[in-house]
């Protein structure tokens, strides 16, 4: 499977589409998701093109990953939703059910999230 160079995500990466910006940095941008599932519903995405958590793992250079976790931990302070608990969630393919295929983290907060799905 090749990255999408048209997938949703590369084209707000480009500029093509709008997105409304929570936080950035070098190598990550983290956005308010478009169909909020919560309260706090913000996707965090690496700048350059990986389909998945794996993917991005196994090939990312040191900086980005750590650049990408510190967005999250980022969000998660700017948010205040630590103490009260929140999820990060990454589908992915088709039995993860992604919809966007590049890879990217949710962080869901502000109210009960229930239990994880098994
Ligand atoms: P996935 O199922 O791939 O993990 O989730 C993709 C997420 O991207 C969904 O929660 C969906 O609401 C969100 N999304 C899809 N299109 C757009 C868009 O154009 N802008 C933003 N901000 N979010 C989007």
């Amino acid at each position: 499977m090749s990255y999408d160079d048209n997938n949703i995500f590369a084209k707000i990466l480009r500029g093509e589409l709008p997105c409304e910006k929570v936080l950035e940095n070098d190598y990550a941008l983290a956005f308010n998701d478009i169909a909020p599932q919560a309260p706090i519903h913000i996707l965090v995405i690496p700048k350059r093109p990986y389909e998945s958590a794996s993917q991005f793992s196994q090939n990312a250079a040191d900086q980005e990953l750590v650049a990408f976790q510190r967005l999250v931990g980022e969000v998660v302070s700017l948010k205040e939703i630590h103490d009260g608990g929140y999820r990060l969630i990454s589908n992915t393919n088709r039995n993860g059910h992604q919809e966007v295929p590049h890879y990217h983290v949710h962080v869901l907060g502000g109210r009960d999230l229930g239990r994880m799905v098994f």
